[in-house]
């Protein structure tokens, strides 16, 4: 897959898999856009891509849940480099408690993450996308966009969300050529999966080590996390296929723990 001169836009882009699928485009020869909330953060990493290779990285302060940043944000690559060719909305954080004792502050705080920022990141790059007769939009969905965790009430409910607006996504945009499909991971090692692992030993009663060997791995079909870079593969995959053959769908890299 070859994404030569095409313009990435990546959220979340500052850390995690969504570092890894802006280097891994990167590589491929995208221009990309790290947008991340973390300012700081998403300067250090473009500057990381940009040791490799200069001038095709773009660090964007961005936080998805404002309606003005990313419209800003996407105006200001818009204006650098003339148009946005890749969205990927990856862009998410995880608050796990029981619901019967779940903040109804924290519930809004993983919905207007995970799917206001997907929103409001996809209607901002669809004008364009239109305006130049195609483009991909990637949503980081996760196994919890099919199956169901204790714990992740407002998670579970958002990432099955992302799925419903990809399908959407994927028919409004077919008459433009803008496809829409989502990837699925189970437990990738990042930030967000290691401050769960003591978090959910406390909720749970049980070790931090069966946390990982049960509740987070015990369904896979090996034992092991997937990776940064399975990831990024097929977040590559779906962002250099060009037609509107591949669109509406969801692919799961979880190592067998869910299977369609
Ligand atoms: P991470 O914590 O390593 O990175 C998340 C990044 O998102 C951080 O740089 C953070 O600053 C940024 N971010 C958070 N809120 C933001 C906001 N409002 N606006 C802009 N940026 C914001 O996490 P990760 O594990 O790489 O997760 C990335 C995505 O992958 C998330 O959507 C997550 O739900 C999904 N996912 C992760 C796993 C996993 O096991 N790690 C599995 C399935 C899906």
């Amino acid at each position: 897959m070859n994404l030569d001169n095409k313009v990435c836009i990546v959220t979340g882009a500052a850390s995690g898999i969504g570092f890894g699928i802006a280097k891994r485009y990167h590589a491929a020869g995208a221009r990309v856009a790290i947008a991340d909330r973390n300012a700081e953060a998403a300067q250090q990493a473009a500057a990381a891509l940009d040791a490799i290779a200069p001038g095709r990285a773009l660090a964007v302060a961005m936080d998805v849940t404002s309606e003005a940043e990313v419209n800003a944000g996407v105006e200001q690559v818009v204006s650098l480099w003339g148009r946005v060719d890749v969205l990927v909305s990856n862009a998410g954080v995880q608050i796990v408690n029981p619901l019967d004792t779940f903040a109804y502050a924290d519930w809004k705080t993983m919905l207007a993450i995970h799917l206001d920022g997907a929103f409001l990141t996809t209607r901002a790059c669809l004008p364009h996308m239109y305006k130049q007769g195609g483009g991909a939009i990637i949503l980081m969905g996760s196994v919890h966009s099919k199956e169901a965790s204790k714990l992740k009430a407002p998670y579970v409910t958002a990432k099955h969300g992302l799925m419903g607006l990809a399908k959407v996504i994927a028919k409004e945009g077919a008459p433009h050529g803008v496809r829409a499909n989502v990837v699925c991971p189970g437990f990738v090692l990042t930030p967000l999966v290691e401050k769960q692992i003591p978090e959910q030993a406390k909720e749970l009663g049980i070790s931090e080590e069966e946390v990982v060997k049960r509740i987070m791995l015990g369904q896979t079909v090996d034992g092991e996390f997937t990776t940064i870079e399975d990831v990024a593969e097929v977040a590559l995959f779906f962002a250099g296929f060009e037609t509107n053959a591949l669109t509406g769908q969801s692919l799961v890299v979880s190592h067998g723990w869910f299977m369609e």
